[in-house]
């Protein structure tokens, strides 16, 4: 058992990674969700928002820490002496981005394992900018995102009336 972390933009968070999250804790003696706030992106929520959506969701986990990060996530692994980095694969097209993320990521720290945890099929086509497409446009978010994640979309998308 060792230390891990999974590392993302969660913008927002969704079920699909909520399930990655809910079934690798219980392999790890500590796991640190880090919410990424890169400077060159823009985000639909502030990093204490997706923090916070984050934390309502899974902050009772037992060893779970959730922590933002600007810079390198081998660096963040270094700081915490976390031996793994978890990611999600939904489908083939996930899989060049996540292969040449793992590879430059032990070209930077070789001692560092990228773990590739498959989505489970009911959530393979979930992903944080479908959902906010969705919330957009005023569809049903129920089966995409926990409740807070719905109420929190309807608010950055007020429906405007006689639609
Ligand atoms: P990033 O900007 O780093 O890709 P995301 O928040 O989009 O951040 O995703 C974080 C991780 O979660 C990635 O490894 C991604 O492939 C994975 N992931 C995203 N959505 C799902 C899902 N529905 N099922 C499983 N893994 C997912």
């Amino acid at each position: 058992m060792s230390k891990a972390i999974y590392p993302g933009s969660f913008d927002p968070i969704t079920l699909g990674h909520l399930d990655i999250i809910r079934r690798i804790h219980p392999l790890f003696q500590e796991l640190t969700v880090v919410v990424a706030n890169a400077q060159r992106k823009q985000y639909l929520f502030s990093l204490d928002e997706r923090v916070a959506l984050i934390r309502e969701n899974v902050g009772d986990l037992p060893g779970l820490r959730i922590e933002p990060w600007d810079g390198l996530i081998v660096d963040f692994a270094s700081r915490g002496n976390a031996r793994v980095i978890v990611r999600g694969l939904r489908a083939i097209s996930d899989f060049e981005y996540e292969f040449a993320m793992a590879n430059i990521n032990r070209r930077l720290k070789g001692s560092l394992e990228t773990m590739i945890v498959f989505t489970k099929p009911e959530y393979s086509f979930v992903a944080s900018n479908m959902v906010k497409e969705v919330a957009l446009h005023g569809g049903d978010l129920s089966s995409l995102v926990p409740p807070n994640v719905a109420v929190a979309l309807s608010n950055k998308f007020p429906r405007s009336t006689g639609r």
